[in-house]
């Protein structure tokens, strides 16, 4: 099947970047949000992040002009009742997302494949909710999606080998790397990285180090890019926290234990970046103050 019609749901930190990787490479997009306010914000985004790629000489301003046309939104799931693709990148929580995958099912021709960016969630449990479960596979993006290379895609129990292979050539079609996993909790990029950011939160909250000093040893000392709590607002802390929770439950191992003072931090609704208050402080813009 060529694919050409791309539907993204959820229009949030991921469903934007995703939309706008899709654009780039000329695909026609719909990009779902069930709140209208969130999609008048990921058109800005997007928008700002082409400006970037621009400034930066990384795209001519005249393809730039053309990206955005290519992404229509839209409140109603059904506007995606052409796509041949949809990407499923609502709220990290199964019954939120169950509710997607339904409404989905019903609505996309059983020719079209289901994909989720979930980070942590069952593959084969999100497959089960709908009756094309062949056609249902994990494609996990990363954040920025624009610029990172990596997609894991997770096959689930019932995934189907076409399905696994279109998903594939999509990725290579983006410019991405795509790696092949089996489903388990939180793949491999979240069971190595989400557990290590909840443990620097557990550092922070025994007073062992400031928050700077944190981030400072993991870039200076094992040279990661973002210190672990830079990237923890970077991801959302109520996305840290339901990764860590799924892992916890999933394989009902100890080590998984969240962090209390990452808890306290979503209930106080100090969410990160797009909050603009996480273990540091943002502008309206997601610039560090
Ligand atoms: P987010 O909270 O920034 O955005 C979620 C969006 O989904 C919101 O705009 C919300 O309005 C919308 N939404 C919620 N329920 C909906 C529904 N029923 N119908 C339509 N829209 C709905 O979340 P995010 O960080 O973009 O995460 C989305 C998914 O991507 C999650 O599964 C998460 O685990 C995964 N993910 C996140 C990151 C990250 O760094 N944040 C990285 C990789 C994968």
């Amino acid at each position: 099947m060529d694919i050409r019609k791309v539907g993204v749901v959820g229009a949030g930190t991921m469903g934007h970047g995703i939309a706008q990787v899709f654009a780039m490479k000329e695909y026609d997009v719909t990009l779902v949000d069930h709140e209208k306010d969130n999609l008048a914000k990921a058109v800005k985004m997007i928008n700002l992040s082409l400006d970037k790629l621009v400034e930066k000489g990384r795209l001519a301003n005249a393809v730039r002009m053309e990206i955005p046309k290519r992404v229509r939104t839209s409140t109603d799931l059904k506007a995606l009742d052409r796509c041949e693709l949809v990407i499923e990148a609502v709220t990290e929580k199964a019954e939120v997302k169950k509710e997607v995958f339904q409404q989905l099912d019903k609505i996309c021709p059983k020719e079209t494949i289901i994909a989720t960016n979930t980070s942590s969630i069952s593959i084969s449990k999100l497959g089960a909710f709908t009756k094309r479960p062949g056609r249902v596979i994990g494609m996990h993006f990363f954040n920025p999606p624009v610029l990172m290379e990596l997609v894991e895609v997770i096959r689930g129990i019932d995934t189907s080998q076409k399905t696994y292979d279109e998903a594939r050539r999509v990725c290579q079609r983006l410019g991405k790397t795509p790696v092949e996993i089996k489903d388990f909790p939180g793949f491999v990029a979240n069971r190595l990285s989400i557990p290590l950011i909840n443990e620097a939160i557990f550092v922070l909250m025994d007073n062992i180090a400031t928050r700077e000093e944190i981030d400072t040893v993991m870039k200076l000392g094992m040279h990661h890019p973002m210190g672990p709590l830079e990237l923890a607002d970077f991801i959302g802390l109520d996305v840290v926290l339901h990764i860590m929770e799924n892992l916890y439950e999933e394989y009902e191992d100890s080590k998984y234990r969240v962090c209390p003072l990452l808890k306290k931090m979503v209930e106080a609704g100090h969410l990160g970046r797009k909050a603009g208050k996480g273990f540091y402080e943002y502008d309206e813009n997601g610039r560090k103050k």
